[in-house]
């Protein structure tokens, strides 16, 4: 049976449902693939995320929608459907691409595409004044997207200027209830009219479908990944990103389809008692986010590895804040550059911090946690 959800706009063209179907993780077979998008139509989601950079999504997609119009009688136009491309290329390379991902999908034309990474100003002035800029104006003068927008890991700053350029519809960000720091830009997004989606909600915003018991006791009555989707709907982003593997997943998206009003009491308190037991589980030590240490000298992103010592200590999600630490360095453009060993104790950044924590030192204890093998205890 299908259920009716709560659509709203995305950007000035498209009305998709709270939550989106990201198919990075669901490229196994076509059984997978059409199993997981009928699944997503059983539950109301009626938007396909997906990049001509993810394997074999697109032909899957393209099959499976296919497939669904012939045996289930679920029509192409109910989808809306957004792909993205990397900032590179000239401009013949890129209507290559563009033109096989339509293929792909067995498209004549897409309803968004997200320019993919749009995390250097490099590829925010390739968009601008680049050969980005060309292949924009090709794809819309052939009418072969109804809008365009952008997904970045970047910084604050370069956010700020990409939803303030006026080129785009909708953005696609990391907001998640365990970090915070983009939620200001989201918010501008969706004052400007603009679409926001939050990528990996569940995953990337601290493997919450796997939560600590500190935090599954902390969030009482609810599970932790229900109040973190809630406060995201809540604060009005328009749409959550689902990596769905398996039919179990879509749990939470069938039962919040329409849960898209303030925080109850209830909701409110739970999320309070979270916080009072990180709190006390830091003792007076939580980095607050407020990102006052920067600039640091020494381009050491302090809030970021800080975030993972909260998350880690306070939250206990340690396997997750591991992972992302290590990554640091590993990730090019996608992440951070330089970890806590790189800090050179010129204590620069402690008297600009409002909390009076002793940086360095808060550092080379995440460091000392975090780290993984070949493990180097920098500081013993
Ligand atoms: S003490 Fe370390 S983190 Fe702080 S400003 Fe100096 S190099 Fe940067
Ligand atoms: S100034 Fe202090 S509280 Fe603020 S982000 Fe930096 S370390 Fe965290």
């Amino acid at each position: 049976m299908i259920i009716n959800s709560q659509k709203r706009f995305f950007g000035k063209k498209s009305k998709v449902s709270l939550f989106t179907l990201g198919t990075m993780r669901s490229t196994e077979s076509l059984d997978q693939m059409y199993s997981i998008i009928k699944k997503a139509h059983r539950v109301g989601i009626n938007h396909i995320e997906t990049a001509a950079s993810y394997g074999d999504a697109e032909i899957l997609i393209g099959n499976s929608l296919k497939k669904l119009e012939i045996e289930d009688k679920i029509s192409k136009k109910d989808w809306i459907i957004t792909t993205k491309v990397l900032p590179k290329g000239d401009l013949n390379y890129l209507k290559n691409n563009f033109e096989n991902s339509l293929k792909n999908l067995k498209l004549r034309k897409i309803n968004n595409l997200a320019i993919h990474g749009l995390n250097l100003n490099d590829h925010l002035d390739w968009v601008l004044f680049g050969e980005g800029h060309k292949f924009i104006k090709w794809i819309f003068e052939k009418r072969l997207v109804d809008q365009v927008g952008f997904s970045s890991h970047g910084s604050y700053s370069l956010i700020q200027k990409a939803i303030n350029c006026e080129v785009f519809s909708f953005c696609n960000l990391h907001l998640h209830y365990l970090d915070q720091s983009k939620i200001n830009l989201a918010e501008l997004a969706l004052k400007k009219g603009m679409g926001v989606l939050a990528i990996s909600p569940a995953d990337k915003g601290g493997r919450l479908y796997s939560p600590s018991d500190i935090l599954l006791e902390a969030s009482k009555p609810f599970h932790p990944l229900e109040l973190a989707y809630r406060f995201l709907l809540a604060k009005g982003i328009t749409t959550l990103s689902l990596g769905a593997t398996k039919i179990e997943d879509f749990e939470l998206a069938k039962k919040l389809r329409n849960s898209y009003q303030k925080l109850t009491k209830l909701e409110i308190n739970a999320l309070k008692n979270i916080e009072k037991i990180a709190d006390e589980r830091l003792t007076s030590t939580k980095c607050e986010q407020c990102r006052l240490c920067l600039p640091c000298p020494n381009e050491i992103p302090i809030p970021e590895i800080l975030r993972l010592r909260n998350i880690s200590i306070g939250y206990g999600q340690l396997e997750f804040a591991k992972e992302r630490y290590n990554l640091i360095g590993r990730a090019g453009h996608w992440w951070e550059e330089k970890n806590s060993s790189f800090c050179l104790n010129c204590n620069e950044c402690v008297p600009k911090c409002p909390t009076k924590l002793d940086i360095p030192d808060l550092l080379k204890q995440t460091h000392n946690l975090l780290i993984e093998r070949p493990r180097k205890r920098l500081w013993d």
